[in-house]
């Protein structure tokens, strides 16, 4: 950051002609020095299970599909480029290697191979939770597929070099840290000499990319700012310097994490998911290079972010983040349904909170990142075969659910990934201590002092207001249990242990400790206050009357008479149906209004933001 480094940037960019300057098959230089420590540390995708409910389903679906995904068609665009024997179908699509795309659509072809590390990531992730040999087996011999395709005629007249390596690079180093891979980093090698070629020397925005000179405009789409992360992560992983150097090199100081750390907010017009997502790097950054400028720029970016966010917690309508104080949020109501890329923006959400949460313990992250699993994520139309997938939630006033024309898109390529993050997103730990952040069913294992423990965590939240987390210990063992209570929990949140009311701190918007010497079958019962309330869309002008009803971290969407008229006090005093029912009553002066959470909400029409007549 500062003039230096952006003296650094310019040499290293415009005058070596933008190759960047990394010797070629540097090999292990011994261990990589460690990151900085978070203060909460991430559990292990292996020591997470989901229990039945909704996130299991949604998991256990993606894992299936990916699992029975041909591996010649995966591979075929990479055989393909490299002149090898490519049997198989084509996938179609984004993913397909098409020499005639046009970037003006249909996106056939757009970005050949794209996704096959985060389907490979999404696979091995779920395999560390399941300890499903065949998914093992099926990343290896994508690994190895894969590995003996490697050249940098892949990158010839390719659109988005550094976005598609960015994810095969996640997805080779999670084939070797969680499915254990005996090849991935070894072509991880051979897979960075290929794309140095085809990257420029520095991050560049689109601003940037647009200034040079390009075949057609897909060329000016890439997402440089958004290496370092896995970059870093390779780092770790292998210990070869070159990632670590190379990582620096795309840290996107000038335009972005330096005003950001400042406090300067420059998110207008950037691309949504792909900025939301480099706020991971700048994490990487401040973990690897100690730097604190890179913590407060990704502190900062985020909470830019969520002041421009739905009542949903998504976010960038048509893809970009508005200007602070704009009426633009409020109009994408009526003019887009493209509201927020919702599998990409999940994904990076969750990844971005997890972070952010790890680093300062600060719940309020958890808070943000429940509200874009139930929201969001929990209601996207499933993978279908063909490519066929989910990408736009829609918060239009006319809203419905629909599915992307693309076939295999970026969002087909962060959903698996997704949905096998939730177990790891579940539970945080600080030395003995067990950090509660979802209330999910499932089940947490850990071992401590020698014995082995379990917290099985039982909820229908948050349709129901209770959670109970049960523990089985080899023998009585003293830590805390620290719950969430998140920041819009009522006076009424109750703990208790065994039955009694415990007297810990119940403050929202904090974490919540019960420290004792726990013994098995302790149980502890814990009851949100889950009181309704309105948030109107950010920036609304003076007099503006639109909003959603939330219950707790549940936005509740209109879905018959999208027209109705209904006043503050009507929307607030909403009845749940009935105690099966997902869905809420709210009388009017004519006819009763029905309102739906979004992952109950099926084909029909619904409408988030309701105008209030008073
Ligand atoms: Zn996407």
């Amino acid at each position: 950051m500062g003039n230096l480094t952006r003296r650094r940037f310019v040499q290293n960019s415009l005058l070596t002609g933008g190759a960047l300057a990394v010797p070629r098959g540097v090999m292990a230089s011994g261990a990589a020095t460690p990151p900085r420590q978070t203060r909460l540390s991430q559990v292990g995708y292996e020591q997470v299970r989901l229990l039945d409910g909704p996130l299991r389903e949604q998991f256990d679906r993606n894992h299936a599909f990916f699992l029975a995904l041909s591996e010649d068609s995966l591979l075929k665009p990479f055989r393909q480029k490299a002149g090898l024997p490519a049997p198989g179908e084509d996938m179609g699509g984004w993913y397909t290697f098409y020499a005639d795309f046009s970037p003006k659509g249909p996106f056939h072809g757009y970005i050949p191979g794209h996704s096959f590390g985060q389907y490979l990531s999404g696979l091995a992730r779920a395999y560390a939770q399941t300890g499903s040999k065949p998914t093992q087996q099926k990343v290896h011999r994508l690994v190895d597929g894969f590995s003996k395709t490697v050249t940098p005629k892949f990158y010839v007249d390719y659109h988005l070099p550094a976005y598609t390596f960015d994810k095969t690079c996640c997805g080779l180093i999670d084939a070797h840290a969680f499915a254990q891979d005996p090849v991935a980093m070894r072509a991880l090698g051979p897979a960075t000499d290929a794309v140095i070629p085809f990257l420029p020397g520095r991050a560049l925005n689109r601003k940037e990319m647009y200034a040079r000179p390009h075949k057609d405009d897909a060329y000016c789409w890439d997402e440089t700012y958004t290496l370092p992360e896995n970059l870093f992560l390779a780092y770790q992983r292998s210990g070869e310097a070159r990632y670590r150097a190379m990582a620096k090199q795309y840290i996107e100081d000038e335009s972005w994490f330096a005003p950001l750390s400042e406090d300067q907010n420059v998110l207008p017009g950037q691309h949504a998911y792909s900025h939301l997502n480099s706020l991971c790097s700048a994490m990487q950054s401040y973990l690897n290079l100690n730097d604190e400028r890179y913590l407060r720029a990704a502190r900062n970016g985020f909470r830019m972010i969520e002041e421009q966010s739905f009542a949903t917690g998504g976010w960038g309508p048509n893809e970009t983040f508005v200007k602070p104080g704009s009426t633009t949020l409020a109009e994408s109501l009526t003019k887009t349904h493209a509201s927020f890329e919702t599998p990409c923006g999940a994904y990076g959400h969750f990844k971005i909170t997890r972070y952010l949460l790890l680093e300062t313990a600060d719940s309020r992250y958890g808070d943000s990142m429940e509200r874009v699993l139930y929201n969001t994520i929990l209601g996207a139309k499933p993978l279908e075969p063909d490519g066929t997938s989910f990408y736009y939630s829609d918060y239009n006033d006319k809203a419905q659910k629909s599915y992307h024309e693309d076939k295999w898109p970026c969002c087909s390529g962060t959903f698996p990934q997704m949905t096998a993050d939730y177990g790891i997103s579940a539970y945080m730990r600080h030395g003995p201590d067990v950090y509660v952040n979802l209330y999910v069913p499932s089940e947490l294992r850990w071992r401590q002092g020698g014995a082995a423990c379990a917290m099985t965590q039982t909820t229908e939240y948050p349709a129901s207001s209770q959670s109970t987390m049960v523990l089985t210990l080899d023998r009585p063992q003293s830590f805390a249990v620290l719950l969430r209570i998140p920041q819009w929990a009522g006076p009424k949140t109750r703990i208790a242990v065994n039955g009694r009311a415990v007297d810990a701190a119940v403050q929202p918007g904090t974490f919540a400790s019960i420290q004792r010497t726990w013994k098995s079958g302790d149980h502890i019962e814990l009851e949100l206050d889950m009181p309704l309330r309105l948030e109107p869309i950010p920036y609304q002008q003076a007099g503006g009357q639109r909003v959603a009803l939330m219950h707790g971290p549940v936005a509740l969407f209109a879905v018959d008479d999208l027209t109705a008229s209904v006043t503050r006090a009507q929307l607030l005093a909403a009845e749940r149906v009935s105690r099966s029912s997902a869905d809420w009553r709210v009388a009017t002066a004519a006819q009763p209004l029905t309102l739906r959470p979004f992952a109950a909400i099926g084909d029909e029409h619904y409408r988030l933001y309701q105008t209030i007549t008073a």
